[in-house]
C-alpha cells in the first residue's frame, strides 16, 4: 500500500558537492502525489521538482533533478534510498538550499529520522513496474540491465582497481536494505578526489566541496585512510547498491524485476532507466 511520513521531520547540513548548507523538511503528502521536492529558496514561478527519472539532468557524481524552469535539487539519491527503506512513496521534501545534505554519507541518519515518527498507510495500492523483457544499457565498460524476475533482486559488480572485483547480489526488500546497505558510506579514492575538489572551486558548479573524512570513506594506497567509517570490508559495493536503490526510486513505484550492473555510476543508472522506459514492450504498470 502507499505510505507517507506520519508527521513533519527536519534536518540540515552541508551538501557533498556544493559544500553549502541546506535545511530539509520531510512533510506528509497524499496518495498518488509521489515524492516531490519544493525549493523554498527557488527563483522560478514553479519551484516544485518531481523525483522522477525523466527529470534527471547531467551532473557529475550525483543524481540531480530539475523542472522545466531549471529549478534543480542535487544529490537526491540517499534521501530517495531512505524512502525505499521506510516504504515511503508520497512525500513533500521542502528544501531551503540547492543540495540535500550529505550527513554521514549513508542513508542511516534519514532512515532513523523517519523511523522516529513512523509512516502512515494511505489506503491505496502502490504502483508496481513489472519488467516484461530484458533491456540493457551499455557504455564502454559499464552496463545496466533489467530483466523479468518474480520479486526484486539486484546483482551489482564493481571493479575498483587494486581492490579487485566486488560483487553484491540478492533479493532486495526494505528489511534487507536496513540490514545490509543502510550504513555504507559514500567513498572515493584520494587520487580521484583532490583534483576535482580543487578545480571545482573555480567552476560555477563545484564538486566535492563538502566531501571530507566525516562524510565519506577515502581510499589511498590500497586502503581506507579513515577506516572507522567502514562497517564491512565491501562497503564500496554496498554503497553502490545504496545509490542504485535510491536512483531506482525515480521510476515512481516498486519494481518487479532484476537489475544487473557492471561498474555502476549514476549516469548509467539514469541511462538504464531511460533505456527501459524507451522500450514500451519491456514493461508495464500493474
Ligand atoms: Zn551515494
Amino acid at each position: 500500500m502507499q505510505n507517507t511520513i506520519a508527521k513533519t521531520v527536519s534536518f540540515h547540513g552541508k551538501g557533498m558537492h556544493s559544500g553549502r548548507n541546506a535545511i530539509v523538511h520531510l512533510k506528509p503528502s497524499d496518495a498518488g502525489m509521489g515524492i516531490r521536492f519544493h525549493r523554498l529558496d527557488g527563483q522560478g514561478s514553479d519551484n516544485w521538482v518531481p523525483a522522477l527519472w525523466d527529470r534527471v539532468i547531467r551532473y557529475p557524481a550525483c543524481t540531480c533533478i530539475a523542472n522545466d524552469q531549471g529549478v534543480s535539487v542535487r544529490t537526491v539519491e540517499h534521501l530517495m534510498a531512505a524512502c525505499y527503506a521506510t516504504g515511503i512513496d508520497n512525500l513533500e521534501v521542502e528544501i531551503e538550499g540547492e543540495e540535500v545534505p550529505i550527513l554521514d554519507g549513508s542513508a542511516r541518519p534519514i532512515v532513523e529520522l523517519i523511523d522516529e515518527v513512523g509512516t502512515i498507510d494511505l489506503g491505496e495500492q502502490r504502483r508496481v513496474l513489472e519488467i516484461l523483457q530484458p533491456v540493457s544499457y551499455e557504455n564502454e565498460h559499464r552496463k545496466f540491465s533489467f530483466e523479468p524476475y518474480d520479486g526484486f533482486a539486484v546483482d551489482i559488480n564493481i571493479y575498483p582497481g587494486e581492490y579487485g572485483h566486488m560483487p553484491w547480489a540478492g533479493d532486495m526488500t526494505p528489511a534487507v536494505f536496513k540490514q545490509e546497505i543502510i550504513g555504507a558510506k559514500a567513498w572515493g579514492r584520494l587520487k580521484d578526489i583532490w583534483l576535482p575538489k580543487i578545480v571545482g572551486n573555480f567552476l560555477k558548479n563545484p564538486v566535492l566541496r563538502g566531501a571530507g573524512l566525516n562524510t565519506a570513506v577515502v581510499y589511498a594506497f590500497g586502503r581506507p585512510i579513515n577506516p572507522s567509517g567502514l562497517l564491512h570490508a565491501n562497503d564500496m559495493v554496498r554503497h553502490k547498491v545504496l545509490d542504485i536503490i535510491g536512483d531506482l526510486q525515480l521510476v515512481g513505484g516498486d519494481i518487479r524485476g532484476k537489475i544487473t550492473c557492471h561498474s555502476s555510476a549514476h549516469v548509467t543508472n539514469h541511462s538504464g532507466m531511460a533505456a527501459l522506459f524507451n522500450t514500451p514492450d519491456a514493461w508495464r504498470w500493474i
